[in-house]
């Protein structure tokens, strides 16, 4: 379990931190357009302070996003720099030779390119704003580049019912990943973040996502801190990194309303939670069903199963 009578168990948490909110693209699966709070960039004294916060904890960033396009910080090589093992997401339209090397200067490790699809007519649906041709070239870019560097490239494909029938070697061969030991492709079923409908890119949500409501320690540019990567609009707030602590936090009293929700099954308090809940007949890929099943496994078993299933961590 990763909440005891003290709060969320820091330890067995998942972080991730906003840079910004704003995105240059409007993505089929994304509620950017939708959003409730600021397009804004996250104030570098906040970044510190979570930085000086997670290292005194001996926590780990996972990702320096969630909503939002990263590459538009400005300062997105510091910000790397002050969380070690920190991967980044990008839609890669920014990622020009420049940019590429200023990320490959810092020390980042591990890096993840959404192209989701090799079908342009199906790319610009799922990226909507995005030039397949470029994306593709600044791709080809950063292989060479990051030939030879300390870097994981994950090329991450989209799984929706546009782009099943797609494979994984196609995407090696259109990269010619032979030459590049240092990628990847990996893939992701796309769960829209800002409905509980069907669309043409996915399906409709099954219920907690996540298999537990304490997964998470989301950080927004705003400060606001949600306990699940689904809640983009920190609805289901556990306090604000800015004017509180990480061990604050994750006392919040909020943890006794989303625990009082889940047990009898009533989300009126829980309004991002009731929208996974509004398809009681819905159902799971298998590959979701058989890692939600199992996250109470030790990590020993859990990371090559991940692998096998070709999930995301
Ligand atoms: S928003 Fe709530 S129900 Fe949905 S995945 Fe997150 S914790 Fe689970």
């Amino acid at each position: 379990m990763s909440r005891d009578r003290h709060g969320l168990r820091l330890r067995t948490l998942k972080y991730n931190l906003e840079l910004t909110s704003r995105c240059n693209f409007r993505c089929g699966m994304c509620p950017m357009d939708d959003i409730q709070r600021p397009y804004e960039d996250a104030p570098w004294w906040m970044v510190e302070k979570v930085a000086g916060e997670m290292k005194e904890l001996g926590l780990s960033m996972r990702y320096l996003h969630e909503l939002g396009e990263p590459l538009l910080y400005k300062r997105l090589a510091e910000a790397i720099d002050l969380f070690p093992g920190v991967c980044v997401s990008t839609n890669a339209s920014l990622l020009t030779p420049e940019k590429s090397k200023e990320i490959l200067d810092s020390s980042l490790t591990r890096i993840i390119l959404s192209l989701d699809t090799l079908l342009p007519e199906v790319y610009a649906v799922s990226r909507k704003g995005g030039k397949f041709e470029q994306v593709a070239e600044n791709i080809r870019g950063f292989l060479e580049l990051s030939k030879g560097k300390k870097i994981r490239v994950e090329i991450q494909r989209m799984l929706t019912p546009l782009t099943q029938h797609e494979k994984n070697r196609d995407f090696e061969d259109f990269f010619g990943l032979s030459k590049y030991p240092q990628a990847r492709i990996t893939q992701k079923t796309c769960e829209g973040l800002d409905t509980s409908e069907v669309t043409e890119l996915h399906q409709a949500y099954y219920g907690c996502f996540q298999g537990t409501p304490y997964q998470w320690f989301v950080i927004l540019a705003s400060g606001e801190v949600s306990h699940c990567c689904y809640d983009y609009d920190a609805t289901q707030s556990l306090g604000n990194v800015k004017t509180q602590s990480i061990r604050e936090i994750a006392a919040s009293p909020m943890l006794d309303v989303i625990e009082d929700g889940f047990n009898r099954h009533d989300f009126s308090k829980l309004p991002r939670c009731a929208e996974c809940f509004k398809n009681p007949a819905a159902a799971p890929p298998v590959t979701d069903r058989v890692w939600m099943l199992a996250q109470r496994l030790p990590s020993y078993i859990k990371d090559p199963l991940r692998r096998f299933l070709n999930v995301a961590k």
